[in-house]
């Protein structure tokens, strides 16, 4: 997808302050974070939403990659939230998939 601003980072077209990578999924820091730590884990390959998912080892592979990354950020004792926003109502804004890794504070709960 060439129009897609995630695929410019995987083809390294845009350059991410890359957090974690292995060879189908790249994770970086989102550029306007909502929490202390605020870093997206995406597949490499062009996937929509959450709905055009179908490969469960890669789905594996997404959320082993958000456990790496909260690892990382030093989120793995006080917590964090692991996030899809899926579709208009879900509040998706760029249509490549992508998890939020959020945390470094204490987190409210329902989101708005
Ligand atoms: P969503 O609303 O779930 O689609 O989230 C999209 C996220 O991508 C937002 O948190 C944005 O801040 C983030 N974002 C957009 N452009 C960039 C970029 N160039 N680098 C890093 N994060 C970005
Ligand atoms: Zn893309």
């Amino acid at each position: 997808m060439t129009d897609c601003i995630f695929c410019k980072m995987v083809s390294g077209e845009l350059t991410p302050d890359i957090v974690y990578q292995n060879e189908s999924v790249l994770a970086f820091q989102d550029i306007n974070p909502k929490a202390p730590v605020h870093a997206l884990v995406i597949p490499k390959q062009h996937i929509e939403t959450l709905n055009e998912l179908s490969d469960s080892a890669l789905a594996g592979n997404l959320f082993t990659c958000a456990q790496q990354v909260a690892r990382l950020q030093g989120l793995s004792e006080t917590g964090y939230r692991v996030v899809i926003n899926c579709g208009a109502d879900g509040g998706q804004e760029v249509y490549h998939l992508h998890l939020h890794v959020l945390g470094g504070r204490q987190l409210t709960w329902p989101p708005g």
